[in-house]
C-alpha cells in the first residue's frame, strides 16, 4: 500500500511516517479494539468499553461516511486531512474516528512504565513525571464540556499538555500527538459518575507508553 500521495500535507506526514496508523480513506470501518472489552478493568469497565467503542466510536464512523457520501469530492482524502474540513459534520466526524483510535492504542491492560529515556523527556519538558501528571490531569478535569487532554508535541521537538473541545485534533493545530485521554462523560460516566478527576487519576495505569515514545520524534 502506498503511504502518501502528492496531495498530502507535511502535517499529515509528520504523524503518518513515525506512527504505525495507517492513512485511512473512504469508506470507513471501525477497526477492532486492540484488546478485548474487560483487558481494561478495573479502571475502565467492560461496560463502558462496550458502549464507548462498540456504539459511540461506531456513530462516528456511520456519520463521517454519511458526510462522505454527501461530498463525495472529499472521498479521496484521508482522514486527517478531514480534520481540517470547513464542513462541521465532516470535521467531527472525522475527528471522532481519529482520536478514538489513538485513545484505543494509547492504553494497554495492565499499563505500561515508562522508559528511562521518556522518563528523561519528561522531566526536561516538565520537571518531574509527578509535575507533568499534576499538569494533565489539571488540564483533563478543566476542559469545559466535552473534549480531550493530550501530551503533544510541538514543532521545536518539545513535549507541551494542551486540551482541545469535542473532536478537535492538535494536528489540525500544529502540533503532533502522543497521548490522549477522552474526557467526554461517555468515557467515564457508567463507572465514574461526575469525577472526572477520579477517572483522569485512575487512568495513569492504563498508558501504553512504548507506544508514547514510538511517536517522539
Ligand atoms: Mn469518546
Amino acid at each position: 500500500m502506498e503511504l502518501m500521495g502528492d496531495t498530502n500535507s507535511d502535517k499529515v506526514s509528520h504523524i503518518l511516517i513515525k506512527s504505525k496508523y495507517m492513512p485511512k480513506t473512504y469508506p470507513y470501518l471501525l477497526d477492532t479494539l486492540p484488546y478485548a472489552h474487560d483487558a481494561l478493568e478495573p479502571i475502565i469497565d467492560r461496560e463502558t468499553m462496550e458502549y464507548h467503542h462498540d456504539k459511540h466510536h461506531q456513530t462516528y464512523v456511520d456519520n463521517l461516511n454519511k458526510a462522505m457520501e454527501a461530498n463525495p469530492h472529499l472521498q479521496t482524502s484521508v482522514l486527517e486531512e478531514l480534520m481540517d474540513s470547513d464542513i462541521p459534520a465532516v470535521k467531527n466526524n472525522a475527528g471522532g474516528v481519529w482520536n478514538h483510535d489513538f485513545f484505543w492504542n494509547a492504553m494497554i491492560g495492565q499499563g505500561s512504565e515508562m522508559s528511562a529515556t521518556m522518563k528523561a523527556e519528561i522531566d526536561k519538558n516538565f520537571e518531574s513525571v509527578e509535575e507533568f501528571q499534576n499538569i494533565f490531569e489539571a488540564t483533563a478535569i478543566g476542559r469545559f464540556g466535552s473534549g480531550w487532554a493530550w501530551l503533544v508535541q510541538n514543532s521545536d521537538g518539545g513535549l507541551e499538555v494542551m486540551s482541545t473541545a469535542n473532536q478537535d485534533n492538535p494536528l489540525s493545530l500544529g502540533f503532533k500527538p502522543l497521548l490522549a485521554l477522552d474526557v467526554w462523560e461517555h468515557s467515564y460516566y457508567l463507572k465514574y459518575k461526575n469525577k472526572r478527576a477520579d477517572y483522569a487519576k485512575a487512568w495513569w495505569g492504563l498508558v501504553n507508553w512504548e507506544m508514547v515514545e514510538s511517536l517522539m520524534g
